[in-house]
């Protein structure tokens, strides 16, 4: 199902041009207008889902699948030295289009990108609280 007003539906239906790097029934894989390296990619489902927590099983199991391909196309045709999966839920991380996507960055010696946290420092104490909390 499509969203109206959705550019990603949009685009991945076809409705707004963009430069497609794969598709099928069910995705469109595009190259990202903001680039964070050459290459960086983005694979969009063409049924709405908001973010990760919509998005059925199905689609999920099939979006990893298709990331494995596009990560071997991306490194073979471009040379990368390695490559990030990105997937943003929620304006706190970073989501600016609420549409489910997964961004492929590509990445190259001295691409001058950092996708990385400052580790932080718990207790065993404070993990097994954090497990229980999880798992319970
Ligand atoms: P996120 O911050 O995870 O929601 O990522 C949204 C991404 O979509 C950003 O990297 C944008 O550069 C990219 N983007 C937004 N509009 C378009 C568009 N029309 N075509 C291609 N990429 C887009
Ligand atoms: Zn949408």
């Amino acid at each position: 199902m499509k969203k109206e007003d959705c550019i990603f539906c949009k685009i991945a239906n076809g409705e707004i041009p963009a430069k497609t790097l794969y598709e099928d029934d069910s995705f469109r894989v595009i190259l990202d207008l903001g680039p964070a390296t050459k290459g960086h990619a983005l694979i969009l489902p063409k049924n709405h889902a908001d973010d990760l927590f919509g998005l059925d099983d199905d689609t999920a199991a099939k979006t990893m699948i298709l990331a494995k391909k596009m990560a071997g196309t991306l490194k073979e045709k471009l040379g990368c030295a390695g490559i990030n999966l990105v997937q943003n839920n929620g304006e706190i991380a970073g989501q600016t289009v609420m549409h489910f996507h997964l961004h492929l960055i590509p990445r190259y010696e001295d691409d001058g990108q950092k996708i990385q946290w400052v580790p932080g420092k718990p207790s065993q104490d404070e993990l097994e609280k954090i497990q229980q909390q999880i798992i319970e």
